[in-house]
């Protein structure tokens, strides 16, 4: 084949950063898609996007990968506008997984993983072994499922050789688009956790489009909320967005249960008193620095107690109170 040997895609580079400078769309019927954004996804970092249906979701993430071009504003990735790169050579370095994953179904499954790397001229024993890695990272074991194809497979499977393939290759950026969406519960919660696990291993900047405000604030390192028109109403970590939301609109979006779900998000370490204040430790109940308020309010109601002791390695360095876990606002 003829193809110019980029050899690795990144080029020593594992992630980048994506900046969005005031970009939008408006559709050639004048329907404005995406209004006028602007945010910095951090190299590494997982950003979601969400909001209702028809609010500029997958348009936003297919002008960051060239299959739409925006009608005003620019995207960068590390710094780079991507209108100035050739948009085959762009999409190398970003892995795009969508709902029903468009699997090849006459290919095996490690076949359809190597489809980026065979494009890159890699050698087959190098793309053989990429995908039996990946297989492994996604938590699929190479020995009985790399030879299988697609009808072969789960939803939830076909859905992980969809990120396998996405990863081939090494991008800097991964978009998805409702990647767990068509997964019922269980399944879904196995997905988002095996693809979290993921994430700390390979640590790719990824842009996640749901609408599912649980999905977002389980997997995202922030949030982008998204209104009617295309608007960015809000774009804060989890806990920010849960416990300061913007607006009415993002306070109604978010939900009523926002208060518990915002427990489950922070940590005890950030909103902790300092251990001067705790009297009689030894009769209190317990929480981990690392833990999250929801533990710590879950210390209290086992044992009835107003108030928990924040232990690091073993020795006491401050304290939660009830009162505090429902009063305080969240520190951004
Ligand atoms: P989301 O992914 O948030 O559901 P989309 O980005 O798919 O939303 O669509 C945003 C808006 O743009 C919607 O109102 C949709 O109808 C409109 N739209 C999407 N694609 C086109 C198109 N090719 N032509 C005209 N309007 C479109
Ligand atoms: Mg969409």
């Amino acid at each position: 084949m003829d193809v110019t040997p980029i050899t690795d895609v990144g080029a020593g580079r594992t992630a980048a950063s994506i900046t969005l400078e005031n970009l939008g769309k408006v559709y050639p019927d004048g329907s404005v898609a995406v209004g006028d954004i602007s945010f910095e996804v951090p190299a590494g970092e997982l950003v979601v996007l969400i909001g209702p249906a028809g609010c500029g979701k997958s348009t936003i993430l297919r002008m960051l990968n060239r299959l739409i071009e925006p009608s005003k504003g620019r995207v960068l990735i590390d710094g780079e506008d991507v209108t100035r790169q050739d948009p085959d050579a762009l999409r190398r370095t970003i892995g795009y997984v969508i709902q029903d994953v468009g699997l090849f179904p006459h290919q095996t499954v490690r076949t359809n993983i190597g489809t980026v790397p065979r494009l890159l001229g890699w050698d087959r024993k190098r793309i053989r072994e990429r995908a039996d890695e990946l297989l492994d990272l996604v938590g699929l074991d190479p020995e009985r499922y790399a030879r299988r194809y697609p009808h072969e497979l789960s939803g939830g499977q076909r859905q992980q050789v969809g990120v396998a393939r996405a990863l081939a290759a090494d991008p800097l950026v991964l978009l998805m688009d409702e990647p767990f969406s068509a997964a019922d519960p269980l399944v879904r919660a196995h997905l988002q956790e095996e693809f979290l696990r993921l994430q700390n291993t390979v640590r790719k900047t990824i842009v996640l489009v749901t609408h599912d405000i649980d999905e977002a604030v389980r997997l995202g390192d922030r949030i982008a909320v998204l209104g009617d028109g295309g608007r960015l109403l809000q774009y804060a970590t989890p806990a920010d967005l849960l416990g300061n939301p913007a607006s009415e609109q993002v306070r109604e979006f978010v939900g009523e249960d926002r208060g518990v779900r915002r427990l489950a998000v922070t940590k005890v370490r950030e909103s902790m008193r300092p251990i001067g204040r705790v009297e009689q430790i030894e009769r209190l109940p317990t929480v981990d620095a690392e833990g999250t308020l929801y533990d710590a309010l879950s210390a209290m109601l086992t044992s009835d107690s107003l108030n928990v002791v924040v232990l690091e390695d073993g020795k006491p360095v401050g304290s939660i109170s009830r009162s505090l876990l429902f009063d305080v606002p969240v520190k951004s």
